[in-house]
């Protein structure tokens, strides 16, 4: 891969050691441990994405053999100086200390021909100092399931972090997932993730919680210079001016998980990107039949700390683990303070904005609330897909609002039933409500049709194409992929892909990583 110019400023200006051996210890006063990924025995390239190919200028003719000993670590990158990132994290409301990336490695920043950087990671492609005691591999499960869905949520409008391939490792990793009493064996495989940065909030808590002030300010130095150049001030300024920009990216990522009804289950600060973008994807899901309570992460079940309506307060309480953390090298504490004001207004400015163009609004007015939490109340007590509820909104005729384009959303006949005449109440006050919109009816419908997806990568859809993988059939994933480019349109003969979750999928809804 002559083609992938390799720039490693991260190791170049950053302080870092030299790794090997893999006994578990405090990694100090470095931001990283170089460390190569080990080869794997029989690697097969099972996907590769197009759109995320096209960011470091690869095209169909260099998806070759050189591209797959690349991305799948069994060659040494030319130019390129592989590390595993050293971070922190609070994990469930509590420091967790030193963790760092214990099955993923940096190969480098690829610097693109517009002169844009993509940090390129292999995740599960073996230990590194950081593994503490496990194995640094995954499995084609959840490399496959963070490949579909950090591509799909970039076609949703959602900031994430992008995926350029999925390589099978032709070996078996043994997980504690079990089956008649044993461990059951897996194909493993790898994801090469990218995005202009991978640094998280847990990199910046770590050399605090240490009070290693130097390597802190050196890193946030390091952090603004290079993924924050449009930042104008200097010195203590710049950096709570920096602050406040993490605060309004995080906000803007909430609303739009908020927005196409997204779940990430695991948001510990070792899972925040300073770039505000989706990172991590462990056990997320999607909420079907709707449920502000539901969670994927059956760890959390009890807590429900990660649960769907929880996110935006979790993210607030992030946020201030972050500003903590830099409170020594901001000097102005009051200045953070105003940076987690930022957060709270940007985030209720962007989900106005998302509740306007879901319901088809020209603005979302305080006396628009009330409308909304009904829907919200009434989908959760009919039990209604959130997805396909919205979607069906774009149809109803003002003239005559009835039940009938919301027949797909229902799981629960008996539920449907029920909830039938106060739902045809709602429709009728939420006709009305458009009838005196500022909006004419073709823009609305455009702006609903932006708002809420037709297709999203439901979990058993996933799983079909999993299943499919590990027997070797990769066109299911392939299919699901192709119908992931485009979500808000609706495409014909694929109805099946549209569809409210099949009852026999109800106990893989909360299937984790
Ligand atoms: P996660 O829950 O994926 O965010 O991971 C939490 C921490 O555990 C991170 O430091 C990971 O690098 C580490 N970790 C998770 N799975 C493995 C594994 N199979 N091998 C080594 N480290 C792991
Ligand atoms: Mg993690
Ligand atoms: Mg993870």
């Amino acid at each position: 891969m002559r083609k992938l110019h390799f720039d490693n400023r991260f190791v170049r200006e950053l302080p870092g050691e030299s790794g090997g051996g893999d006994v578990p210890r405090a990694v100090e006063h470095a931001v990283y441990s170089l460390v190569d990924p080990v080869p794997m025995p029989a690697p097969t390239l099972l996907s590769w994405s197009p759109e995320a190919a096209a960011l470091i200028d690869l095209d169909a003719g260099d998806i070759d053999a050189a591209f797959l000993d690349l991305f799948s670590g069994r060659e040494p990158v030319e130019g390129a100086q592989p590390f595993a990132g050293n971070y922190g994290g609070h994990q469930f409301g509590h420091w967790a200390g030193q963790l760092g990336d214990g099955r993923a490695i940096t190969l480098g920043e690829v610097v693109n021909a517009q002169g844009a950087r993509w940090e390129l990671q292999l995740k599960g492609s073996g230990r590194t100092p950081y593994s503490r005691g496990a194995d640094g591999r995954a499995v084609l499960r959840s490399s496959l399931r963070e490949y579909l869905c950090s591509e799909a949520m970039h076609h949703l409008g959602v900031p994430t972090t992008r995926a350029l391939c999925l390589v099978g490792t032709g070996e078996q990793v043994v997980r504690d997932m079990f089956y008649d009493g044993h461990p059951q064996a897996e194909p493993g495989a790898i994801v090469c993730r990218m995005a202009p940065s991978l640094l998280r909030f847990g990199h910046f808590e770590l050399p605090a919680s240490r009070g290693d002030t130097r390597l802190l300010e050196q890193l946030v130095e390091f952090t603004i210079d290079r993924d924050f150049p449009e930042l104008s001030g200097h010195g203590r300024a710049r950096r709570a001016e920096w602050f406040t920009e993490i605060c309004a990216r995080t906000a803007r990522m909430i609303a739009a998980w908020m927005r196409v009804g997204f779940v990430h289950g695991v948001m510990n600060t070792d899972n925040m990107s300073v770039l505000g973008l989706t990172i991590d994807y462990g056990p997320y899901g999607w909420i079907e039949p709707y449920d502000p309570d539901w969670t994927p992460n059956t760890t959390d079940a009890q807590r429900r700390r990660y649960r769907f309506g929880q996110q935006p307060n979790v993210a607030y309480w992030n946020l201030g683990c972050l500003a903590a953390a830099l409170s020594p090298v901001v000097g102005d504490d009051e200045a953070l303070q105003k940076g987690l004001q930022h957060y709270a207004d940007t985030l209720e400015r962007e989900s106005r904005s998302s509740h306007a163009r879901k319901l088809g609004l020209d603005q979302f007015r305080d006396d628009d609330l009330p409308l909304l939490q009904e829907l919200h109340a009434l989908m959760q007590q009919a039990q209604m897909d959130m997805t396909r509820t919205f979607r069906s909104l774009i149809d109803i005729d003002v003239r005559r609002p009835s039940m009938e384009s919301l027949e797909g959303a229902f799981y629960d006949s008996a539920l449907r039933a029920e909830y039938e005449e106060p739902l045809r109440n709602w429709l009728v006050r939420y006709a009305k409500r458009i009838d005196a919109d500022a909006l004419d009816a073709d823009t609305r419908r455009q702006r609903m049709q932006a708002a809420n997806p037709c297709y999203v990568p439901r979990n058993y859809l996933a799983h079909q194409a999993i299943e499919r993988a590990e027997q070797g059939d990769l066109q299911t994933l392939e299919n699901l992929l192709d119908v992931l480019r485009q979500p808000y349109v609706e495409q014909p003969g694929r109805d099946e892909y549209a569809a409210r979750r099949p009852d026999w999928a109800a106990q893989r809804a909360g299937c984790s990583m």
